[in-house]
């Protein structure tokens, strides 16, 4: 039904609404490849794949990308800059509030499928923000502006100013604690040496029980799992059975706190595998990122 051309004008909607239909033909096609790999995925584990949910990890890419993958079915998107989101989350809702109306961009998107989970924002647009880059605590407010969901607390400091700004917003926050797979770090503490940071973040799964606990003992904020990333150097099967084992521990005592957050385009099979509930795919969905690391 999308961009399909008007029958008395000839005109293409999806274009008449700033919509690059080439753009949007390479996301769609994209998007039904990741959409087949989870359902393969989740079919070799076992697994219902509308237990899954895709999060689409917009970084680096432009507010008419996150448009365009909404009107395909996509609901759930992630930044990990805080300099870039702002700007961006503030362009896509004032483009789909331009649009309300318009079938190509606005109103009901699309049929969503497997993977692609909806969820939506009180007020403004329907669409889920995930905070997942490294946070700084004077960082927090801005973030917490347009994130429904910080992906990446891995330290106690950051849970008091969490809190306190989402009270102030007036709601709730989403909050996944970022676990560590590096075993060097872990190794590293036991030797009492100082390890290279891996760079990606995490806390130690030993500080995990007192995270959780002071996390869900916060106003405002709800407890809703864990989040890694798998460490460079090393399959990833065998980190995210760690993750596994980490976030079942977890749950006995946090019985809400089912999401297990990983998994990204390298390695969501793994990820799937080994428990995985949420996804998080930049490039496989958006294409390579131009000159990031
Ligand atoms: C960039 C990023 C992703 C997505 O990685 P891709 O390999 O592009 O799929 C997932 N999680 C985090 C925390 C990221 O920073």
């Amino acid at each position: 039904m999308i961009g399909r051309p008007d029958p008395f004008t000839g005109a293409d909607p999806a274009a008449a609404a700033g919509v690059d239909p080439v753009r949007r033909a390479e996301l769609a096609r994209r998007l039904a490849v990741i959409e087949e790999r989870i359902a393969a995925a989740a079919r070799a584990a076992g697994r219902d794949p509308a237990g899954l949910t895709l999060i689409a990890v917009s970084k680096t890419y432009p507010a008419e990308d996150v448009v365009m993958l909404r009107t395909l079915g996509a609901r759930q998107f992630a930044e990990n800059r805080e300099q870039e989101a702002g700007p961006k989350v503030t362009m896509v809702t004032r483009q789909l509030e331009q649009s309300r109306g318009d079938p190509t961009v606005g109103g009901g998107g699309g049929p969503g499928g497997a993977g692609v989970a909806s969820g939506g924002t009180p007020g403004g647009s329907d669409l889920t923000w995930h905070f997942v880059g490294q946070l700084q605590r004077n960082k927090a407010r801005s973030v917490l502006r347009w994130a429904d969901w910080v992906q990446s607390v891995d330290r106690s400091g950051l849970v008091g100013v969490l809190s306190r700004l989402a009270v102030e917003r007036g709601r709730p926050l989403s909050i996944c604690l970022q676990v560590s797979l590096d075993l060097r770090s872990d190794f590293g503490r036991r030797v009492g040496s100082v390890v290279a940071d891996s760079g990606r973040g995490g806390a130690d799964p030993a500080e995990l029980p007192a995270l959780a606990d002071l996390v869900d003992g916060a106003p405002g904020l709800t407890l809703r799992g864990v989040m890694a990333v798998a460490p460079r150097g090393e399959p990833a099967r065998p980190a995210f059975e760690r993750l596994r084992a980490v976030a079942e521990r977890l749950v006995v005592d946090h019985p809400q706190a089912t999401v297990i957050s990983a998994g990204m385009s390298g390695d969501l099979e793994a990820a799937v595998a080994e428990g995985a509930t949420h996804l998080r795919i930049g490039t496989a969905l958006f294409g390579e990122r131009p000159g990031v690391p």
